[in-house]
């Protein structure tokens, strides 16, 4: 393409709203916030015409890990909204907490996810990008993010209002483009942006379109359906943020001219889609719009299926609308489950790893036969670590081409015997775990202690308390194996009572805490987000997984980990269930009987936390055995298992789902 045709095709097809310039500073010549606009008019172009199938991937969230990843750079001054804030710690070294916070001089991360189902439809959306398939994504532009928590003391988690400013986030650009929303009793206008994902080597990108009802012309009730992810606290707060993505979805792809013909609902959150796209289509209408919607599933806990009750659907959607819920997601008189209605009206279902097949096949035996599994993964190239990347590097001849085939990390059996290799992972390891302890240098984090980290979601079955259910126990494995460092980190959805209590008795633990504090340290981080969790999934020893079994779909916080040669401490739920041939750590734990669900809410704390204590103490008595007091012993299992690691991450990333995804669900090659 000639130069001045980009710019000129490129504002042709992309109405930035632009009244005082700000943005063709960023956008000009053949660059887009200095990456290469080609590939902006590329997707564009391609998204308008019929030639291929184009997707579109629908999300109430997205964790893009923007901060560390395919960073935009402009001459945009980076406000103090748009940077990470400072976030406390709480920890048995009290002082430490009194004087000092975390600094972390960088980008926010572009706010608008919560937790795991965001960081997946990031990592899926940058792998689309970078196999350059022909997709646009849609979500949500939330105007106060997910939110921001603040430790209050020892007392639990404050949530607080997080602030950042779009209008100056590098990257992201408001259209012109309008779209309207018919609800009762009132219209909501909402305003396009988008953000463009681009693949590892610049070369393609997925267009995100991010939906803001924050505009002049909505009322105050309006404007708030974009404010907070998950908001909750009325019913129709937490339907219509859902109907704003599906409604408001669809016709932003009509607005921008998008040939759609397949629509992925990631999670059934997105599954107003459907029922806009039904609108007017006779019997055999729905059974060809049928065919063109799929459906992820992402977790077996009752709270993720979505019911809404005809009454309040009634009062906020029109009739032709409630007709086709009815029609297809009614479970019984009177009320409506939005898992149902996704299962009813999609050609192709999936679970999220092996187990939680199993589980739906339970839940769901009517639909047995149609409910498919593909297990998550996550991207490397965003949560590979350098120093990985680099001892990786120094073997081309086994490692070959791993930025764009992480396949062959399965190759990493080749090196079992190589001297260089082993000493080299151990290198690289400790390379990033002192990155750690310089981030937490005020706290005396030593990188020849064992670390051991637990850090996600803070929900009931994940269980986050359990390795702090006897702090006397921790202690002794300290004082007669070797000292240890502890690590935490997890929100609460603010909604959440339950999830509360958890943070508050963690933070009580710590606090009543008598132990030597050299021997036995623990560090409960405060706001958990996208680059905590990359720092701490690269650097500790260990990563610890401990839901109630089989209540977490698949989980990726570990994949992250073992990516980087992070030992695995699990219970055998979700992706680990599919590992636990392969020798990546230690598992322990309660199991579900074959064929039963089980009760969400019997925790089985007493059993697992002695058996937690068990494998614990096993796995510290290795570390010492392979890390004496700084020297290495390279013939220790210990560098067996994290080599084990790197085959498994082979199979556990978002290469081979997307693959999968393709063969199975999208149905293209
Ligand atoms: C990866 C990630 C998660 C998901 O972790 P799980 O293991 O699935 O619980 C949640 N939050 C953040 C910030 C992450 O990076």
């Amino acid at each position: 393409m000639e130069n001045g045709n980009l710019i000129e095709e490129f504002y042709k097809l992309v109405q930035v709203d632009d009244p005082d310039g700000r943005y063709a500073k960023e956008i000009k010549g053949e660059n887009y916030f200095n990456m290469p606009l080609e590939a902006i008019v590329k997707a564009e172009r391609r998204l308008r015409e019929e030639k291929e199938k184009c997707i579109a991937y629908f999300s109430m969230e997205y964790g893009l890990a923007t901060s560390c990843y395919n960073k935009f750079t402009g001459s945009f001054p980076l406000g103090p909204a748009n940077k990470m804030p400072e976030n406390a710690v709480f920890s048995n070294f009290r002082v430490a907490d009194y004087f000092f916070a975390l600094h972390q001089d960088n980008i926010l991360d572009l706010p608008i996810y919560s937790g795991g189902l965001g960081v997946l439809a990031g990592d899926t959306v940058k792998t689309m990008a970078d196999y350059k398939l022909p997709v646009a994504a849609l979500g949500i532009l939330w105007n106060s993010g997910y939110f921001r928590q603040k430790f209050w003391f020892k007392y639990g988690q404050a949530p607080e209002k997080m602030r950042w400013d779009p209008y100056a986030y590098p990257g992201l650009i408001p259209l012109k483009n309008r779209i309207k929303v018919s609800l009762k009793p009132e219209e909501v206008e909402l305003r396009l942006w988008k953000y463009y994902v681009y693949s590892r080597l610049h070369d393609a990108v997925i267009p995100l379109v991010l939906l803001d009802s924050n505009i002049e012309s909505n009322s105050e009730r309006g404007r708030l359906l974009t404010d907070q992810l998950y908001r909750s606290d009325n019913v129709f707060l937490k339907l219509l943020q859902r109907v704003m993505l599906g409604f408001g979805g669809v016709k932003a792809l009509d607005n921008l001219g998008y040939k759609i013909s397949t629509y992925h609902l990631n999670e059934g959150h997105a599954i107003f889609a459907f029922v806009a796209r039904a609108r007017g289509l006779d019997k055999e209408g729905l059974e060809d719009l049928k065919k063109k919607f799929v459906y992820t599933c992402h977790t077996p806990v009752e709270a993720g299926h979505d019911r809404f009750s005809f009454d309040d659907l009634n009062k906020v959607l029109n009739p032709e609308d409630t007709v086709t819920i009815e029609n297809f997601g009614k479970e019984r008189p009177g009320l409506a489950n939005l898992t149902l209605l996704s299962m009813n009206i999609s050609s192709a279902i999936n679970a999220v790893a092996h187990n939680h097949q199993k589980v739906m096949h339970i839940q769901f035996p009517a639909y047995k036969e149609r409910i498919q599994y593909v297990t998550n993964g996550v991207h490397p190239p965003t949560w590979m670590s350098e120093s990985f990347g680099g001892i990786f590097e120094k073997f081309p001849e086994v490692f070959k081409d791993f930025r764009s085939n992480p396949m062959i990390l399965a190759d990493a059996v080749k090196l079992k015997d190589n001297a260089d290799f082993r000493a080299g992972l151990w290198q690289a390891h400790q390379e990033n775990k002192t990155a750690l302890c310089k981030m937490l240098e005020k706290w005396k984090l030593d990188r020849d202690i064992f670390t051991v980290c637990w850090a996600r979601r803070i929900a009931a079955y994940k269980r986050p308390s359990l390795i702090l259910h006897d702090i006397g126990r921790l202690a002794r494995i300290a004082d007669e194996v070797g000292p240890l460092q502890v690590i935490m980190a997890g929100k609460a959805h603010p909604n959440d009572n339950l999830g509360f209590t958890y943070i508050n008795e963690m933070l009580d633990k710590v606090d009543r805490m008598t132990q030597n504090y050299d021997k036995l340290k623990i560090i409960v981080l405060e706001n958990y987000d996208i680059s905590l969790g990359k720092k701490l999934t690269s650097s500790v020893d260990v990563w610890l997984n401990n839901p109630l079994p089989p209540f977490e779909a698949s989980g990726t916080s570990g994949m992250k980990a073992i990516l980087n040669g992070v030992l695995q401490m699990s219970t055998v739920d979700g992706w680990v269930a599919e590992a636990t041939d392969k020798k990546i750590g230690a598992f322990f734990g309660y199991q579900n009987k074959e064929g039963q669900v089980g009760n969400e809410s019997d925790l089985h704390m007493n059993s697992d936390a002695e058996e937690l204590y068990g494998t614990l103490q096993k796995m510290v008595g290795l570390y010492y055995q392979t890390n004496q007091a700084g020297n290495l012993n390279a013939s220790s299992a210990w560098i067996d298992m994290m080599i084990e690691c790197l085959i498994a991450a082979a199979y556990f990333n978002t290469y081979r789902m997307v693959d999968q995804y393709k063969e199975k669900i999208w149905k293209i090659t």
